[in-house]
């Protein structure tokens, strides 16, 4: 994004100079802390010939190397940075794009865990009067459940630990506690009004004002709710939240109750875009989530890549709070989409399928790359009134091309046939992208 005179911005440009002046010092002091405590940042900085004295502000950053998915993994011991018996809770990551990481936490670890998603939380207006339903794994190691419960016990709010495995416990818990508001993934709660309404209960009439979203985006790049936001707001009647955060950074962006991209606590986490390079990209363009969480004590990390696509904002939000946010995550950097110049990520074309009511299900293939393009295939599973095949197939396609100006092969199948190549057993969510590119 350029600003009056021309030039692009940066993120350190952002931020008012207070907060510049205590991400700073916050930086240079968890540089000290990994070279003191972290064997890995250790070897990096000497790999490098690298000392604290080198990194002392946000843009000093760029001299270090960046921290891959597979650094951690098989390696958890020479990023530990307490002694064993500091450590009080271990974390798994879910294991969704690789093998499961564990993470260490110590208590110090717990008490920014939970002021980070006091802050979240009250971004989404949550106070001490509100009752809150957790929709997620507060056991097999998963951060986040445990982590929503400690920012709500922070807050003061009640909570309602009903977990996500059975849609059957869970109704039961709203009808039963009343929560104000519910913690969980969008689909499950698209799946929980169904069954409630089966049950011959409304959702709209269950006293639940808040939506706090996690796991999947409900808003595309300009906000605008995606088509499954809408039906949640219209299900429930209730204020929709986005969240971006993951078990490595430690850290929530939420929506504030506009919903024009998430917010962060400043003190907790330094974000970058970086593009395929590893450049950072001016404000306002998209690229590769980085993150550096700050204060962390147990497993610290620098400059991790998180795999996701986004973009940041600079303008003072809606809301009034000043400083960056991040967008809604467009897909992942791995399942990126050349068409004719073009780049596009699986969910937009998601995002033009879940609008059309005939389609039920659907998947991606992606090939080998023409010259300057992909060959992308979209595999649609339809209800059975629509059999002018071949006719509809095309509508998609020519749907999805002026949306998001690229032109895919649409395939029509049975919606059985779609369903079970989109499930597979060891994985929580359906499987929608299938890349065989070399
Ligand atoms: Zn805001």
């Amino acid at each position: 994004m350029k600003t009056d005179t021309g030039v692009s911005k940066n993120i350190s440009d952002v931020e008012s100079p207070q907060i510049v002046a205590r991400q700073s010092l916050l930086l240079r002091q968890h540089v000290e802390y990994l070279l003191t405590n972290s064997t890995f940042y250790q070897q990096m900085f000497e790999r490098q010939k690298l000392s604290a004295g080198d990194i002392r502000c946000y843009d000093d950053l760029q001299k270090i190397p960046l921290t891959a998915k597979a650094d951690l993994e098989n390696n958890e011991e020479q990023f530990l940075a307490v002694a064993n018996e500091d450590i009080a809770d271990i974390c798994l990551t879910s294991g969704t794009t690789g093998k499961a990481v564990t993470f260490y936490q110590s208590s110090a670890d717990l008490d920014r865990l939970a002021t980070n998603e006091q802050f979240a939380f009250q971004l989404a207006g949550i106070t001490c009067k509100d009752r809150v339903l957790i929709a997620a794994a507060i056991d097999r190691c998963f951060m986040a459940g445990m982590a929503y419960f400690l920012g709500l016990q922070k807050i003061g709010a009640t909570t309602i630990r009903s977990g996500s495995s059975s849609l059957g416990v869970v109704a039961q818990m709203v009808q039963r506690f009343r929560p104000t508001a519910l913690v969980g993934v969008p689909t499950f709660f698209l799946a929980l009004a169904e069954y409630l309404e089966s049950n011959g209960v409304c959702a709209a009439e269950c006293g639940v004002q808040r939506l706090i979203c996690i796991g999947e985006p409900v808003r595309s790049v300009d906000f605008s709710l995606s088509a499954l936001g809408q039906r949640l707001q219209q299900l429930w009647q209730s204020q929709l939240y986005g969240t971006y955060a993951s078990t490595e950074m430690a850290t929530t962006f939420c929506d504030c109750e506009y919903g024009r991209g998430g917010h962060i606590d400043p003190e907790l986490m330094l974000v970058e875009i970086l593009d395929e390079q590893g450049q950072r990209v001016p404000i306002g363009e998209a690229g590769e989530v980085v993150a550096t969480p700050l204060q962390v004590t147990g497993m610290p990390l620098l400059r991790f890549r998180t795999g996701d696509i986004a973009c940041m904002h600079e303008e003072v939000c809606v809301c009034g709070r000043g400083g960056i946010r991040l967008s809604p995550i467009m897909g992942r950097k791995d399942q990126m989409l050349k068409y004719r110049g073009t780049t596009v990520y699986p969910p937009a074309i998601f995002a033009v399928l879940q609008q059309i009511d005939a389609v039920v299900n659907y998947y991606i293939e992606v090939f080998d790359k023409y010259e300057l393009s992909d060959r992308i295939r979209v595999v649609v599973g339809c209800r059975e009134h629509v059999d002018e095949t071949v006719m509809f197939a095309n509508q998609i396609s020519e749907r999805i091309a002026a949306t998001i100006r690229v032109k895919p092969e649409v395939v029509i199948e049975k919606v059985e046939t779609v369903r079970r190549k989109i499930t597979q057993e060891d994985k929580r969510k359906p499987v929608l992208f299938f890349d065989y590119r070399n």
